[in-house]
């Protein structure tokens, strides 16, 4: 395709800055390759972007030469919608500078950043965004999709704070999207995924957090599954919204120096609290979780908010094959934890596991129809199960794993759908199941922006 885009391809050279690469040229390979290990696609054409502009150039480009468009913010989404064969690349990576504006509590962020770069950022002043636990994942995919993590039930997702974003639209055009521009766009990107255009920058509101914070572990053996579980759950569905937490369904216990070595690689399950009120608190929720079920081990610790942001790093290390399913749960009941205890041990990698997150507090005191995100905004728990192998055996017997125990939970759930960022296969029912009663709004506006369906390599809604 390279060849017979020919003169083509120097055009775009010529009107973008950024650097546009075809095979064998310097960055193509960095660009292609992605979190997912197991996803090995050669783009015809990779345009680096660094402005709106570039982006823009880059999508007229592609629909001039009919090029199918992917785009890649972070590389982290499990499906690798992100790169694909034959097709143009629009490259967020260099578009990943943030700006924090201290006094107004905003932080001005590039498309292609990492959470990473904003914690960086924000943390200067003592101020943060809820995004994600791991550091490495991008701030685009993560937010467009929902975006949770420690500070969920104290600020909402990510969507719930942004503010305002700056687009590529399918004809190239470069709008701004808020409460007062393009109000229907703006519902639509907080929740609806990559449909809708292009962000180069998204501006999020901030909040005091840190810099330092508690974090905790709690760890039971795989032979006291089923009680640590429900002692985790009883302690989680009580905690104060300043108290984040993490249930590790499924872990080898990571051999960091907080863990007693003759624990090192132990399979069972965590639970992780991260504080970010008074240590009296922290304390108090790692006390009765132990009450409740006393740990094989645990630790506390003070810790820099951008520490714990990047705590979880390891357990998911770029290149390596990855393949997940998920599903809200309204109660962790105790056959969900019967599941779930029952099949742990069935996985053959270290670090395949199943976290599942507690959604509460903040994200409740958001209204259903406010942004477009699919999941209720009521008390609930995304159980989300991933299987994690470098090795292609032992991807594939985890693969295995993860689709049968979530065939397990699913009579458990309301639907089968699920939280689209933990999604490797999000098919059309799926997605359609994931929005919900949303889903036709979704499609109306995505008429409106994207007629073409253009921007079609994501959990894709379809122009209606
Ligand atoms: P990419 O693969 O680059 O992008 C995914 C899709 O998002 C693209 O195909 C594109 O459609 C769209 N996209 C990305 N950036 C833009 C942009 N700027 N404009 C328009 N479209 C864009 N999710 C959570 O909520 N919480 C977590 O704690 C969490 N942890 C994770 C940890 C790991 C190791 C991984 C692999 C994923 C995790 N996720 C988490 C899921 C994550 O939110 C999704 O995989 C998300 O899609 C990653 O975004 P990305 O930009 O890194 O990925």
């Amino acid at each position: 395709m390279a060849q017979t885009l020919g003169g083509a391809i120097e055009d775009l050279r010529v009107v973008m800055h950024g650097p546009v690469c075809v095979s064998g040229d310097a960055g193509y390979d960095e660009a292609r390759n992605i979190w997912n290990g197991d996803i090995d696609r050669h783009p015809a054409v990779v345009a680096r972007c660094t402005s709106a502009a570039d982006v823009s150039a880059a999508v007229v480009f592609a629909c001039e030469q009919g090029l199918e468009i992917s785009v890649r913010g972070g590389g982290h989404g499990f499906s690798g919608f992100a790169v694909g064969d034959g097709g143009l690349m629009i490259d967020l990576s260099g578009l990943n500078a943030v700006r924090v504006d201290p006094a107004a509590r905003r932080a001005f962020v590039g498309g292609g950043a990492k959470l990473a770069d904003l914690d960086a950022a924000t943390q200067e002043h003592g101020l943060a965004a809820p995004a994600g636990v791991i550091s490495h994942t991008g701030v685009g995919g993560l937010t467009l999709g929902g975006g949770m993590g420690w500070l969920t039930n104290m600020l909402g997702l990510s969507i719930d704070n942004v503010e305002s974003a700056e687009m590529v639209l399918a004809d190239g055009s470069v709008v701004r999207a808020s409460a007062q521009e393009h109000p229907d766009l703006f519902w639509a990107i907080r929740g609806g995924g990559g449909n809708f255009g292009v962000v180069t920058e998204f501006e999020f509101r901030l909040a005091p957090v840190g810099p330092m914070v508690h974090i905790g572990m709690l760890f039971w053996e795989l032979e006291r599954g089923r009680e640590g579980l429900r002692a985790a759950r009883d302690v989680i569905s009580g905690l104060p919204d300043d108290i984040g937490s993490l249930i590790a369904v499924a872990l080898n216990a990571p051999p960091a120096p907080l863990v007693p070595e003759q624990y090192h690689f132990a399979p069972g399950h965590a639970l992780m609290l991260a504080g970010f009120g008074t240590p009296e608190e922290h304390a108090a929720a790692m006390s009765a979780a132990a009450a409740a079920c006393p740990p094989l081990f645990q630790f506390a610790t003070p810790i820099p908010y951008a520490n714990l942001q990047s705590m979880l790093d390891d357990s998911a290390p770029w290149g390596v094959r990855g393949y997940e399913k998920a599903l809200y749960l309204d109660e962790l009941t105790d056959d969900a934890i019967g599941v779930l205890a029952d099949r742990a041990g069935d996985k053959i990698s270290p670090v395949s596991f199943a976290p599942i997150f507690r959604l509460a507090g903040a994200y409740c005191r958001v209204a259903d129809d406010a942004t477009a995100y699919g999941g209720r905004r009521s008390p609930q728990y995304v159980v989300n199960i991933a299987g994690i192998a470098a090795d292609p055996d032992a991807f594939a017997a985890d693969r295995a794993w993860v689709r049968s125990v979530w065939g397990q939970l699913r009579p458990l759930a309301h639907d089968s759908g699920g939280y689209v960022n933990f999604m490797s296969e999000p098919d059309e029912d799926r997605v359609q199941y994931s929005y919900g009663s949303k889903y036709e709004r979704l499609a109306r506006i995505k008429s409106a922006y994207d007629p073409g369906n253009i921007f079609h390599r994501n959990a894709n809604v379809k122009p209606s």
